[in-house]
């Protein structure tokens, strides 16, 4: 592993703030909110300090943690281009207390944003190989920014593929992007569980895409992101492609509080979720995959 690689996966991305307090919120106003589906939307938010506006960088799957003063925080993965800092997205989906008073938020409010935080997809590391990005529902958006990374940067992979689904057409998320994917050769797959009249693609769970393609065993690469239900079967369809188990990464979610790997809330057998992930090699989660919180 290259020293930059090894630095990718510990490390987290400087903010000018972090010397100061890795726990202070910074103010963030909503630049633009721009509805994806019923319930999830995309906000772009701008710091309104200008010198950390100025210094704040992120890796591709790191995440943010969104304050609402009064209400709460939620752990919410960056998904607009990491080559881009300046235009920060967070693609949010109403579950709760905080992302349900964050839905209420209009263009011009205010928000607490502390971040980035978290390991990030190995894109570097995997140079050289093939790459398959697997999502389901709101898997996409922490990959988006691998995704924008490999594009920008497309010589340096093998053959990327792009496989993505959702529940219904209208659940998929940014189907408007998917053309400007393929224009960089990357060949997106895109799946429903359930079709309508309009849907002329496939229909059927993402984990079966994989009968669309032969990886090839010794030099592909995974990043899979989205119900832990449905990675359980992209490993097992990974596996059975003899992928060996370090070259496939997913991001896990556990209930993320402090996210400074202090506090414990998303601590998965020797990793703290917050910190050690969210994106770890399978060989490394194994043991303890499918172990429910509590
Ligand atoms: C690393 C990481 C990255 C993440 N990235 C994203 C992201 O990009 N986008 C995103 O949308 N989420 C993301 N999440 C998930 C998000 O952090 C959680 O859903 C978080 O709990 C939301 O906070 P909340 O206060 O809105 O919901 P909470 O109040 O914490 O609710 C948590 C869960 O309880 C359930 N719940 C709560 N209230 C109700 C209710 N009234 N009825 C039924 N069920 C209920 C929901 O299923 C919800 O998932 C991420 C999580 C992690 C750990």
């Amino acid at each position: 592993m290259t020293a930059l690689a090894t630095r990718q996966q510990n490390d987290i991305a400087p903010a000018s703030s972090r010397s100061v307090d890795p726990i202070l919120p910074h103010t963030a106003v909503i630049k633009s909110i721009q509805h994806d589906t019923m319930n999830i939307a995309t906000y772009q938010l701008a710091f309104t300090d200008p010198v950390v506006a100025e210094s704040y960088r992120f890796l591709p799957g790191q995440f943010n943690m969104l304050y609402l003063p009064g209400i709460g925080e939620a752990a919410i993965s960056i998904s607009s281009d990491p080559a881009q800092p300046e235009v920060l997205l967070h693609t949010i989906r109403e579950a709760g207390n905080v992302t349900k008073a964050i839905a209420r938020l209009k263009k011009g409010d205010l928000i607490g944003v502390r971040g980035p935080y978290g390991s990030s997809w190995p894109v570097e590391k995997a140079e050289g190989n093939d790459l398959i990005f697997v999502s389901g529902g709101l898997g996409l958006p922490p990959l988006r920014p691998a995704i924008y990374h490999v594009a920008r940067h497309r010589e340096r992979y093998g053959q990327v593929t792009i496989l993505t689904g959702s529940r219904s057409p209208a659940d998929l998320l940014f189907p408007e992007e998917y053309d400007s994917w393929r224009q960089h050769d990357i060949e997106v797959i895109v799946t429903v569980d359930r079709a309508d009249d309009s849907w002329r693609g496939h229909v059927g769970v993402v984990p079966m895409m994989f009968y669309q393609l032969r990886p090839h065993p010794r030099r592909t690469v995974v990043f899979t992101c989205g119900p832990e239900i449905m990675m359980r079967f992209v490993i097992y369809e990974a596996l059975a492609r003899r992928i060996p188990k370090e070259c496939i990464y997913l991001s896990l979610e556990r209930n993320m509080k402090c996210a400074v790997g202090f506090c414990g809330h998303c601590q998965l057998g020797p990793f703290f979720l917050c910190k050690e992930g969210p994106v770890l090699s399978f060989d490394r989660v194994e043991p303890f995959f499918g172990v429910e919180e509590f």
